[in-house]
């Protein structure tokens, strides 16, 4: 019988390990699965639980809507059934137009199930080393690898060889503060979603109306002392743009926050219709009974005691009681398109799949994506069934591609976004080639019946 062995029990390595047991039961193929995850033995720098597919720092696994791309990817994932979208949805908390989620909840949802699941076997441990049994030639077992961001050293310099040597690409991650919402001066703040949309109440909103009290906190923020890297780490900061800590996006100039995570538009407090914020800080719920809320877009690698200081500058949060601090740490990612093929395995051994944010995707949603392409792939191998990667035209179909082949001088970390979509302009009318939101729906409109038709084009060779 065929054994699937599934490192890391993150959003990537729940999903694999799930969309495989949920194939296999649906076509009557014996396999066993196992699904090793070395928490809570041995810890990550930024997991706080011992619970399956913890979320590290953000609640929000993106936009729901469909003319985002985000919402669009989220969409092809429920075809699939997808756990990790299913879960957010069952713990899913008010955040306007993003599919927020309470994340305890939601990791408790997800480690249920998957410790629930008849046909998978979970090892609390640590793993090492591959074994013999994979690396032989004509092995019918397969390895998937979901070890995310902060893979175990042990493994990631197995990793390394089993890559020939190539030298993981690095860049940093960093988290954001969540703090007690009844320490939250409601006098100050109000909620409100940004342009009304989703219910009015998602948000607490803390207005600089002041500009003098903008600048003096802008400028605490940029000479507050910042916690020391590890010596391998100094050597050159590479960040992520979609998670820069808020005091580096602070240092890029002194407006950069009121263009960024602080724009103050479409924003007003129903006291005072007529006052306009200068700046807005937003905190967004982050569990279902609303008692914490994190503050959007303050990932940070600020010392904890300058945190506290720093953030209480922020007009409603002066008493704030911070729960969990923002720490930053160094990812790792495959240069993807140097090591592995168009269905995720490895160039040099096609039994062993790399899934989730160590392929060089970013975000939760798109590292979970990755795990229902693999599991597809590997289904299809054992089945002996010819698996037609996904259309370049949908999102999971976009990324993998993406990731496969993108130029690997410059391989960088990738959300979902329209610009990876297969677009030729002969496709769309005139009308709807000009008109961004129209271009959109045509767009998700034509990924979504695609993905409805990806599963009838596999075929069965003999
Ligand atoms: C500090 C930080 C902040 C981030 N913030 C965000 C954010 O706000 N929004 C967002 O969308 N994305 C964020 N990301 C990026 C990314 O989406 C997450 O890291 C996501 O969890 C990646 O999913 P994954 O399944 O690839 O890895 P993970 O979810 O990290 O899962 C990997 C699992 O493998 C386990 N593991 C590692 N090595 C071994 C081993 N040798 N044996 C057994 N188990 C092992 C780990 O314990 C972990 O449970 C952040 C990443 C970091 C590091």
């Amino acid at each position: 019988m065929p054994k699937v062995t599934v490192i890391g029990a993150g959003l990537a390595g729940t999903e694999t390990a799930f969309q495989i047991a949920k194939e296999a039961k649906k076509n009557n193929t014996d396999l066993e699965i196992e699904l090793y995850e070395m928490r809570p033995k041995i810890k990550t720098p930024a997991h706080h639980t011992d619970n399956f597919a913890e979320l590290v720092c953000s609640n929000s696994l993106g936009s729901e809507f469909l003319t985002t791309a985000r919402g669009v990817l989220i969409k092809e994932m429920q075809h699939f059934n997808s756990i990790i979208i299913e879960s957010a949805l069952e713990s899913k908390v008010p955040a306007g137009q993003a599919l927020a989620v309470d994340r305890d909840k939601f990791a408790e949802i997800i480690t249920e199930k998957i410790n629930s699941h008849e046909n998978i076997k979970i090892i609390r441990d640590e793993f090492q080393s591959i074994p013999e049994t994979i690396l032989e030639n004509n092995s019918s077992d397969y390895l998937v690898i979901a070890s995310g961001p902060l893979t175990s050293p042990s493994l990631a310099s197995e990793i390394q060889k089993l890559t020939g040597n190539n030298e993981f690409l690095k860049f940093f991650d960093a988290a954001s503060p969540i703090l007690t919402s009844d320490s939250i001066n409601m006098d100050i703040a109000f909620k409100a979603s940004r342009y009304g949309k989703g219910e009015t109440d998602d948000y607490i909103n803390c207005p600089f109306y002041d500009k003098d009290d903008y600048y003096a906190f802008w400028q605490a923020l940029i000479d507050a002392e910042k916690a020391p890297l590890k010596d391998f780490e100094k050597e050159k900061i590479k960040y992520f743009e979609g998670c820069m800590p808020v005091e580096a996006i602070a240092a890029r100039g002194i407006d950069t926050l009121r263009f960024g995570p602080l724009k103050p538009v479409g924003l007003t407090d129903p006291r005072t219709p007529d006052k306009k914020a200068f700046a807005v800080v937003q905190l967004r719920q982050d569990n279902v009974i609303g008692s914490l809320y994190n503050i959007v877009g303050f990932q940070t690698n600020l010392k904890w005691g300058e945190q506290k200081r720093v953030f209480s500058m922020i007009p409603g949060l002066e008493n704030m009681d911070i729960v969990r601090y923002g720490v930053m740490h160094q990812n790792i990612y495959l240069n993807s398109p140097l090591c592995l093929n168009p269905d995720l395995s490895l160039k040099n051994k096609s039994n062993i799949f790399f899934a989730g944010q160590i392929t060089g995707v970013e975000g939760y949603t798109e590292s979970a994506a990755t795990g229902i392409v693999v599991a597809r792939n590997i289904i299809g191998q054992i089945q002996k069934q010819e698996i037609k990667p996904l259309a370049k035209e949908t999102m999971l179909g976009a990324l993998t591609n993406y990731i496969s082949h993108a130029d690997p001088k410059n391989f960088q970390p990738i959300n979902s976004n329209w610009g990876i979509i297969n677009t030729n302009p002969d496709d769309m009318e005139k009308k709807i080639r000009k008109n961004k939101k129209l271009k959109n729906e045509f767009l998700a409109q034509r990924s979504l019946e695609l993905i409805g038709a990806a599963e009838a084009s596999s075929v069965v060779l003999t």
